[in-house]
C-alpha cells in the first residue's frame, strides 16, 4: 500500500473519484442482472489506493478479490465481514496464514487442492475453497485431465471459476471455445457458484456472466471497444510548473539533447517524471493539457520532471505552481495508454507513489 501523502508539497496530484467507483459498480451490477458482481482490488486496487477503494465499495459489495495472501491480510484488516478470495491461492505452507486472515484461496492446480485438502483434514474442518479451471489460457488452473483426480472429486468448492484470455474482443471465437469448456468443467459440480467474467467479459452478454462476474478496471472506468465512455473515468493526475523558461533558437532540451529549438520558444519545466510513471516512451508524441489546450512534451522524459511548450499559450496566463493536466477530460487513460503502446492497466499500476491523494466523495 506504500506511504499516502496528503496535502504534502508534492508538485503532482492523484485525484480518486470514489463515488465514480461506486457508480460505475452499480452500472454493472445492473448489466449482470442477478449475478454478483464482486470488486477485484488487486495491486493496491490497480495503483488507486485498496483501503480507500474498498472502504467506499464495502456498502455495495459483498466479495473482494486480490491476487496475493499478503493483500488478503490487509484487506482483512479494514474489511472484517466481507468474503476475500485470493487469486493465486498459497504457496506451500501458507495454508495456516490463509485461515488466520480468514482468506479463502482459489486452488490453482492439484498440488494446491492436495495440500489445502490434507490441511483441512488435520484442523478437523471444512474450511471454504474456490477452484480454478484453466479453459484455455494456461495460466493458472486445473486442466480437464485432472479433473478426475479424488483429490478433486472430493472437494466441496464454495465457487468454480475460470479466466478469459481474449474478452475485450468480443468477435473472437476463443470466447466461445472458454465458455464451452468452462460449462464442461463445471458441470462436474452442480449446484457450486460459477464465475467466468472479468469487466470485458461482462460485455460479452448474459451467457458469460453465471452466478458472479470480476471486474477490476472497469470499475476505475475503462470497459473495453465500444463500451467505453459509458463508464466514469475515476482518475485525475495533474502536476504542477515548477520553471518557466524562454529559448532561444537552436537551444536545447533534455537529457540527450534530442529536442532543439527551431524558433524562440517558452517552456515549462513540470515536477512528474518516470518515478511518477510517466513512461519515457512518452517522450516521443505525448501532451500535457490546459483546459483544452495542447502541451507538447519536448525532448526527453527525466525521473522527476518533464517539458513542454507553451510557446502558443498567451503569454502571462500560466505561472510557476500552476497545475497542468495528464489524465483527465482532454486525455483520457486508454487514450494515454495507446500513446506509448500500452494499456490503462499498466499505466494505473505504474503510476508512483509520491502523488498527493486526493479522494472525492
Ligand atoms: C485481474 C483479474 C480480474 C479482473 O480483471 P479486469 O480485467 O481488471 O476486470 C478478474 N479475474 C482474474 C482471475 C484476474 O486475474
Amino acid at each position: 500500500m506504500g506511504v499516502r501523502y496528503s496535502c504534502k508539497q508534492t508538485s503532482t496530484r492523484l485525484t480518486v473519484n470514489l463515488s465514480a467507483i461506486r457508480e460505475n459498480h452499480a452500472d454493472l451490477s445492473r448489466r449482470v442482472g442477478k449475478a454478483e458482481c464482486a470488486a477485484v482490488v488487486k495491486a493496491d486496487a490497480y495503483g488507486l489506493g485498496m483501503r480507500e477503494v474498498a472502504s467506499s465499495l464495502a456498502g455495495s459489495v459483498q466479495t473482494f478479490f486480490v491476487a496475493q495472501p499478503e493483500e488478503g491480510r490487509q484487506l482483512r484488516v479494514f474489511l472484517p465481514d466481507k468474503r476475500i478470495f485470493v487469486l493465486h491461492g498459497f504457496l506451500p505452507g501458507q495454508s495456516e496464514f490463509m485461515i488466520r486472515h480468514g482468506l479463502i484461496p482459489v486452488l490453482n492446480s492439484l498440488q494446491q487442492v492436495r495440500e489445502w485438502r490434507s490441511f483441512c483434514q488435520r484442523e478437523g474442518r471444512n474450511y471454504p475453497a474456490a477452484l480454478q479451471f484453466d479453459t484455455g489460457m494456461s495460466r493458472f488452473g486445473i486442466s480437464s485431465d485432472e479433473m478426475h483426480d479424488d483429490a478433486v472429486i472430493g472437494l466441496k468448492p464454495v465457487l468454480v471459476l475460470s479466466h478469459l484470455a481474449c474478452a475485450d474482443i468480443s468477435s473472437d471465437c476463443a470466447n466461445q471455445e472458454q465458455l464451452r469448456r468452462f460449462l464442461e468443467m463445471s458441470s462436474v459440480f452442480p449446484g457450486v457458484p460459477r464465475s467466468l467474467a472479468a469487466s470485458s467479459g461482462i460485455f460479452l452478454g448474459e451467457s458469460y456472466h453465471f452466478e458472479m462476474v470480476r471486474p477490476g478496471i472497469a470499475l476505475y472506468g475503462l470497459a473495453p471497444g465500444k463500451e467505453e465512455g459509458q463508464l466514469r473515468s475515476a482518475v485525475t493526475l495533474d502536476a504542477r510548473i515548477l520553471q518557466i523558461r524562454h529559448l532561444k533558437q537552436g537551444d536545447r532540451i533534455g537529457y540527450g539533447l534530442t529536442y532543439r529549438a527551431k524558433r524562440p520558444m517558452c517552456v515549462a519545466t513540470v515536477g512528474i517524471g518516470y518515478a511518477d510513471g510517466i513512461f519515457r516512451s512518452f517522450s516521443e508524441s505525448g501532451a500535457l493539457w490546459i483546459k483544452g489546450r495542447r502541451l507538447p512534451v519536448l525532448g526527453r522524459i527525466s525521473m522527476d520532471s518533464l517539458s513542454v511548450d507553451l510557446t502558443d499559450i498567451p503569454a502571462g496566463s500560466l505561472k510557476e505552481g500552476d497545475w497542468v493536466n495528464v489524465i483527465g477530460d482532454d486525455q483520457a487513460l486508454d487514450q494515454m495508454a495507446k500513446s506509448v503502446g500500452t494499456i490503462g492497466y499498466e499505466i494505473l499500476t505504474s503510476l508512483g507513489d509520491r502523488f498527493d491523494r486526493l479522494y472525492q466523495d
